[in-house]
């Protein structure tokens, strides 16, 4: 009895302690912005066959003062509720897309969207604004969109995503397999690429289950002509064995972890082809 009695107020103060970050994250994040504490981080995604960087994927951090780098499970959620997405949003895309124009190759850039964002009237002016400022050729923007962005209205969401693509951009699908409609969704909508969600790398080579739905999605992929991406790819048997089933790109911590912009300036500046 007592020990359910200590559990629960554990789990109270867990919850007060959560609560308390939330409050002080929704605050402080106005001032981060204004103040130059966001960042983006970038992540490369390799062409398999290749070995070459196709994209880099902007992945946002806050630098806190006090608190050290802040990761965006942190404050993107908290940036949703309080509409603070989309200004914030607009400030990734702007300069993600202006990074881009100043890589030393033409590797495309990868920018997540959150369902607030997408679903704001002014999404593809701003997607167009940013593209624009910076001179980028719209084909080397990707925009990342999951499922919890298309949930609802479907009307509404395919106008945006043609729009988007009338501009000239990328679609991905991120965290494929990770919601209830997953293939539904590219039935209905003209994505560019599906990106698998990481779940299905994780317990890779060993697990026959993630490999009969990985080498699903290729499959998929090949006839409905979009690009198959996993990401989250730790180890070189991981690799190989997502290789073997025939995906064209691959992202995660064993090709390289997502770092400042200068450092990933110096890693495409290495990795120009001679
Ligand atoms: P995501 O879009 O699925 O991004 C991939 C996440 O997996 C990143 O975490 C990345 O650092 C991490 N990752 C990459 N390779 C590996 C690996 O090999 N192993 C493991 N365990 N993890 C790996 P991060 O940077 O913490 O971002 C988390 C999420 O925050 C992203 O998930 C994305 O949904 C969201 N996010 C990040 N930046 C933005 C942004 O600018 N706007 C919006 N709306 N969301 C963002
Ligand atoms: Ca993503
Ligand atoms: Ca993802
Ligand atoms: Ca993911």
């Amino acid at each position: 009895k007592s020990g359910k009695r200590g559990s629960y107020c554990m789990f109270e103060r867990g919850m007060d302690a959560a609560m308390r970050t939330r409050h002080l994250v929704r605050i402080e994040l106005a001032g981060a912005m204004s103040r130059g504490e966001l960042e983006l981080h970038y992540q490369p995604l390799f062409d398999i066959a290749s070995n070459h960087i196709t994209a880099c994927e902007a992945l946002a951090r806050w630098r806190h003062p006090e608190r050290g780098l802040i990761p965006p499970n942190e404050f993107i959620p908290v940036a949703e509720e309080s509409g603070l997405i989309i200004p914030l949003g607009a400030w990734v895309l702007e300069k993600a897309c202006a990074d881009a124009a100043r890589w030393p190759i033409d590797a495309a850039v990868a920018v997540n969207l959150s369902p607030l964002q997408f679903r704001n009237s002014s999404l593809v002016d701003t997607v167009a604004k940013a593209l624009a400022a910076a001179d980028l050729r719209p084909d080397r923007l990707q925009l990342e969109i999951t499922e919890s962005v298309l949930l609802d209205d479907s009307a509404g969401n395919l106008a945006t995503l043609r729009a988007l693509r009338q501009l000239g951009v990328r679609i991905a699908m991120d965290d494929f397999g990770t919601g209830y409609s997953s293939f539904g969704y590219l039935r209905s909508f003209p994505f560019d690429k599906i990106k698998v969600d990481r779940e299905f790398v994780r317990d890779l080579p060993d697990s026959p289950e993630s490999l009969a739905i990985l080498r699903a999605v290729v499959g998929l992929g090949q006839s409905l002509g979009m690009t198959t991406t996993v990401e989250g790819v730790e180890t070189q048997d991981q690799l190989s064995a997502v290789r073997t089933e025939g995906f064209v790109e691959a992202q995660g911590y064993l090709l390289g972890v997502p770092v400042p912009n200068a450092e990933m300036v110096k890693i495409l500046h290495g990795h120009r082809p001679v």
